[in-house]
């Protein structure tokens, strides 16, 4: 028996990193999920390959830019055509852009509020009716480290990400007398195409790319390495299923240890 078992969600950004294994383990556990992103090509192939492994209606692909309302419109009724209901949604598409403040043109700030906070804005609010039609239902938001805790060049997407926490208690205390929870993750640095670019460079060489990060997270994080997606997932998956069935409206962080404190060094 899967964890999800009869659930139906929508997961946006499905289509590598962070949502796409949550997409794989989300299916895995007997979810019929709606995978959503703007790529569209990998969205297809993501859920065509769900569909064949694990059954033909375990997996649909949708075309969704989470800053479009009428997007969202199209992807709640394709879940509903498809699946029959919709009880669960995971916010996690969102960008990243590294600026330093005083040179952040105004455009590059808006366009991050409108994907990543007006994303999570419009996905909560195109959902709310059907997971109050269902019965009952999750919500994962997916937030950052960036919401508690600053980092420079990052005032545009931090300042998202703590929208996120604000929006994901206030929802959470709305909709507790609906049976819909909501929580909100804050990942630390996690190996994907976001804090790794060289993943998607053909010419770049994976070995030595890969070493550079490691070397960085090393130092960095406690547990001296950087996070996998799939360990983002598994945090996903207990915050959208019955394990975590009297939690509601709280941030989560995992980061190996990186929010816990100043890094210490040994008198040796
Ligand atoms: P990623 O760049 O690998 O994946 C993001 C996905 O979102 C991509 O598939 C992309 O196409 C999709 N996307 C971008 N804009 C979209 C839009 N307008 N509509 C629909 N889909 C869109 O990054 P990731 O690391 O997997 O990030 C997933 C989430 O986790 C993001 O919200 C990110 O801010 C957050 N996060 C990531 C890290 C990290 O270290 N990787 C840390 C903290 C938080």
């Amino acid at each position: 028996m899967g964890r999800l078992d009869g659930r139906v969600v929508i997961v946006t950004g499905a289509a590598r990193g962070q949502g796409e294994q949550e997409a794989r383990l989300f299916a895995a556990e007997g979810a019929k999920v709606l995978l959503a992103d703007v790529l569209d090509d990998r969205g297809e192939a993501l859920a065509k390959e769900l569909a064949e492994e694990l059954g033909a209606d375990t997996a649909r692909y949708v075309h969704l830019d989470v800053s479009q309302e009428a997007d969202w419109s199209t992807a709640v009724a394709t879940a509903k055509e498809a699946f029959g209901k919709l009880d669960g949604l995971v916010n996690n598409a969102g960008i990243l852009r590294f600026n330093e403040l005083v040179s952040t043109p105004l455009a590059e700030f808006q366009q991050v509020v409108q994907v990543n906070q007006v994303g999570a804005f419009l996905g909560m609010k195109a959902v709310i009716p059907e997971l109050e039609a269902a019965g009952g239902g999750t919500i994962v938001n997916t937030a950052s480290y960036t919401a508690l805790s600053g980092m420079s060049f990052l005032t545009s997407y931090a300042a998202t990400k703590a929208a996120i926490v604000a929006m994901t208690r206030v929802a959470a205390m709305e909709l507790a007398g609906k049976g819909i929870r909501v929580n909100a993750m804050c990942p630390g640095a996690i190996d994907t195409p976001m804090t790794n670019p060289a993943q998607l460079d053909p010419d770049a060489d994976p070995e030595a790319t890969s070493e550079a990060v490691a070397g960085l997270y090393r130092k960095l994080v406690p547990m001296g390495r950087i996070g996998r997606p799939e360990e983002v997932a598994r945090l996903a998956l207990f915050l959208s299923c019955e394990d975590s069935s009297y939690i509601t409206g709280q941030p989560f962080v995992i980061d190996g240890g990186w929010l816990s404190g100043v890094p210490g060094f040994s008198a040796s």
